[in-house]
């Protein structure tokens, strides 16, 4: 991070299109859509990839909330549930390791 002046912060924050780029893709019915209508089913996962190279392999429910914006918390446990990562701790100090994350779209 330091190498690139760059601080959590200053991260563009949501899920990127993998269509046009647009940062801000929006969760509906289970898919993320963009406003240039495309859809995916696992966009997130571009942004967690992005994270792990960029901050740190191990991502907690409430970092990859803020990260990804995604409000609920519930979805966000479900979506990192989904990885089949491994994991450590329980309840709210449980963090996922997402450092070998593979993108399969
Ligand atoms: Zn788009």
């Amino acid at each position: 991070m330091d190498r690139f002046g760059l601080t959590k912060n200053q991260l563009l924050k949501g899920v990127q299109c993998p269509k046009c780029n647009r940062i801000g893709m929006e969760r509906v019915h289970g898919r993320w859509f963009c406003q240039c209508k495309a859809e995916s089913k696992d966009a997130h996962i571009n942004g967690l990839r992005d994270y792990a190279l960029l901050i740190n392999n191990w991502i907690s429910n409430k970092d990859a909330r803020d990260f990804l914006n995604i409000e609920n918390r519930e979805v966000t446990r479900y979506l990192l549930s989904q990885l089949k990562v491994p994991t450590t701790g329980k309840g709210k100090g449980a963090k996922y390791n997402i450092g070998d994350l593979v993108i399969s779209s």
